[in-house]
């Protein structure tokens, strides 16, 4: 340990807690010890304290012992005459610094300081979740704050499917805006999540970010907390939330935590520029996690591995770094992070002339920033992926049959049509839909082009800085060839794209491709649990819920909403060792509570013995396991005689009395809990959704969220329930939070629960 950073660290941790001490003593003066404390849309209280302590901090006065608990751990500054080892000492003071550090962010939430306000001008747009890019997203002159219970279930999936390796916390200011940006898109590159915070003489990355107009937020991977060092608290708030939602454990666990991290959670710290006390402090904290810092300028270095996997403090000082100039240095220091934390990163790389990569994928590209669009209001676009004999299909071959859009005016539209051909000896007519899906995540991965809809209603943009770059028609197919077979290599060995713009032949095509869409609409409405012999597993999330299980079946897709039968069945295809195993039903044991005893076996056999049975479409008998980022949390109200059904993106009051996150953390963990049950959306369309408890007429309460989001769906359930007002009569939050609100809702509607059998 290098007494150096010792000694600015717990120099740095001391001040800090006193600083934090002051607060405190202040804010309890001004508004007492019962003025309540919290972090938004988070059930995990002050997660960093939560996770250390145990302490759940509601009040002010809670922090009280919390305090007290991080003045233990300080320690004096070593002097220069004393020669011990201090590494324990400088990890104690980083415990105490992020105690310190969320204390204060906590009283500054009280304050209303927080989420900061943005400093040195300029307001953040953030992107969020759309499904029309001109739609306004809420401008404000506030920064992200924490990042919310929602926020983190929805990148869960991607965290243990490996689509999203890590993520990197970056403190301070790059050397110029133009090195910033570099940073930024290499991890972007690499699907890392970037966090952002503190500055150096004011000065914040973010700001650089700012002035260069890069798209901050959820959908871009970049999360700009706050201009401070303090926010840096965020980043490993989110770390610990990591290991109570997925990993299973318990506030106070400090230990486990810790090692969770260390094992699970790919993150490191890069310091850019100067690195001040309570920097180092703040670092030594990160190191407990095992998150490794490297800093771009002179510090001393800690190479012994331990806490961390690999190095502990990396100093790769940026003007020294060799290379041609200060981009390809932003490069080199970016893949030294990656190498620092052992990050295991897969790219694909597409001969393209933008970017790629999966943290493009929620960039919107706005009317004013548009070259030319397809589809949407003024034009047609349709997708259509199909198999084709081996010798018919050239593989790699990308054609254009038509003019591209160089004659367009600009922000003008046009049609076009995308055929895919694939050959494969492993490749079924079945998996044709579960890969022309992919064709949305795959062509939103290239900067400056974004992708909604599928289908016929497909509509893409092109924005004028991709077209600037040079960004035409022929490089849809080569990401779409190039994905392809990176993605689906094992069941996929040819793929050839062909982009039509001629309008003859959009039309021959559009009406090849309708007839392929009903064929397949048919063929999935005819395929049901009964006409099939086997049903998958899906292990996928046992990396973070070690006992979970999701039995996928044609009826009942996985609970996180990415996995239905067919995706499970071409994954097993593609990876017959992996997460997606056929599970043969076995005896039929209770067709209707559909308990089979193949599923029993092998569900009691991959839970580790935890789960015994499993009962596929009850809420009230044997329910399946949960593990964190179901899409939707139902759960009987027993006075209503029916169900609620909460969705992630729903924050408000349920009339359980729980929010959407409190109510995760009972239906989590993959524990069985008789009337609580965590499932994918399209579950709810589903004939079997909860069929042994009386089906879709038992839900008399869902989040107005699902209720828009999926109108025309819900619509034709209610008719084939035989009420088609049945959702007029399901109340949703905007006219209930509370049993005693819903209630006489449901009689003056005359829902039919209140007449059904009774649920208990
Ligand atoms: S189907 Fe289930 S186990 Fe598989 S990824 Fe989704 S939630 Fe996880
Ligand atoms: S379903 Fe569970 S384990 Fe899986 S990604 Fe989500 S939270 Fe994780």
């Amino acid at each position: 340990m290098s007494r150096y950073i010792a000694t600015r660290a717990i120099r740095g941790a001391n001040l800090i807690v006193k600083e934090a001490e002051q607060m405190l003593q202040a804010a309890l003066a001004e508004y007492g010890p019962d003025q309540p404390v919290a972090f938004t849309n988070t059930a995990y209280y002050l997660p960093v304290i939560l996770g250390f302590t145990g302490i759940e901090v509601a009040k002010l006065g809670d922090m009280v012992p919390v305090l007290e608990h991080a003045k233990r751990l300080l320690h004096p500054v070593p002097h220069g005459s004393l020669w011990l080892p201090y590494l324990g000492e400088t990890l104690d003071c980083g415990v105490a610094t992020l105690l310190a550090e969320e204390m204060i962010e906590g009283i500054r939430f009280v304050r209303g300081e927080e989420p900061q306000k943005i400093t040195w001008g300029g307001s953040y747009v953030p992107s969020t979740s759309f499904t029309s890019p001109d739609g306004t997203p809420a401008v404000g002159d506030r920064l992200n704050g924490p990042i919310d219970d929602i926020q983190l279930r929805a990148w869960g999936i991607q965290l243990v499917d490996g689509r999203m390796p890590g993520f990197a916390a970056i403190v301070g200011c790059a050397k110029s805006n133009e090195v910033a940006v570099q940073i930024v898109r290499e991890l972007q590159k690499r699907n890392i999540l970037v966090f952002l915070c503190g500055n150096v003489n004011g000065r914040s990355i973010i700001h650089q970010l700012m002035e260069e107009g890069v798209e901050m937020g959820y959908d871009t991977y970049i999360i700009p907390f706050g201009t401070d060092t303090i926010a840096a608290i965020y980043p490993l708030g989110f770390a610990t939330r990591s290991a109570l939602t997925f990993g299973g454990l318990k506030g106070g666990q400090a230990r486990e935590i810790l090692l969770y991290n260390k094992f699970r959670v790919f993150a490191f710290v890069l310091a850019l520029g100067e690195v001040d006390d309570l920097k180092y402090a703040t670092a030594a904290g990160a190191i407990t996690y095992g998150f490794p810092v490297i800093a771009d300028t002179v510090i001393p270095e800690i190479l012994p591995t331990g806490i961390t996997r690999y190095e502990h403090v990396i100093s790769m000082p940026f003007d020294d770094i060799e290379a041609e100039d200060d981009l390809e240095r932003a490069k080199k220091l970016v893949q030294r992070c990656i190498e620092v934390r052992g990050v295991k990163v897969k790219v694909t790389e597409i001969p393209i002339p933008v970017p790629y990569g999966s943290a493009f994928e929620g960039e919107r590209v706005r009317k004013a920033d548009m070259r030319v669009e397809f589809g949407g209001k003024y034009s047609r676009c349709f997708e259509y992926l199909h198999m084709a004999d081996f010798d018919k299909v050239e593989d790699g071959k990308i054609t254009v049959v038509g003019p591209g859009f160089d004659h367009v005016e600009p922000e003008g539209a046009m049609d076009m049509g995308i055929v895919v051909e694939v050959a494969g000896r492993k490749m079924q007519k079945d998996f044709e839909p579960v890969l022309e899906r992919q064709i949305h995540y795959f062509i939103n991965g290239a900067s400056g082009i974004q992708h909604i809809g599928q289908r016929d209603i497909a509509w893409i943009r092109i924005s004028k800085a991709a077209a600037e770059k040079g960004f035409r028609l022929e490089h849809f197919g080569e990401i779409l060839v190039a994905r392809f077979k990176a993605d689906f290599g094992a069941i996929v060995d040819k793929v050839q794209v062909t982009i039509y713009t001629d309008p003859k032949k959009i039309e021959e095509w559009l009406a090849v491709a309708r007839e392929a869409y009903n064929y397949r609409n048919q063929r999935l409405a005819d395929m049901v649990d009964e006409s099939v012999e086997e049903f998958y597993s899906c292990t996928l999330c046992q990396s973070f819920a070690p006992n979970h299980v999701c039995v996928v079946s044609p009826e009942r897709l996985g609970l996180c909403g990415a996995y239905n039968w067919l995706d499970c069945k071409a994954s097993h295809q593609i990876n017959p060792t992996g997460p997606n195993q056929p599970i043969q039903k076995g005896q039929c044991l209770d067709p209707v509570y559909g308990v089979f005893a193949g599923v029993n076996d092998f569900v009691y056999q991959n839970s580790h013995q935890s789960v015994q049975q499993v009962s596929m479409y009850s809420i009230m008998r044997d329910p399946m396991t949960a593990c964190g980022c179901f899409e939707c949390i139902a759960m009987v109200i027993p006075e209503a005689n029916g169900i609620m059904v909460v969705s992630r993106e729903d924050p408000s009051m349920t009339p359980a009395g729980m929010t959407f996150s409190t109510l995760a953390g009972m239906a989590g963990g993959g524990l069985q809990t008789p009337g609580v049950m965590g499932h994918g959306k399209y579950y709810l369309l589903s004939k079997k959704f909860i069929s042994a408890d009386g089906g879709f007429k038992r839900v008399v309460w869902m989040s107005s969220f699902l209720k828009e989001t999926m109108a025309e769906e819900l619509k034709a359930v209610a008719e084939r329930e035989g009420d088609p007002d049945l959702l007029e009569k399901i109340a949703d939050e905007r006219v209930a939070t509370t049993v005693e609100e819903l209630l006489p809702f449901l009689e003056e509607k005359g829902h039919p629960a209140l007449t059904m059998e009774p649920l208990f």
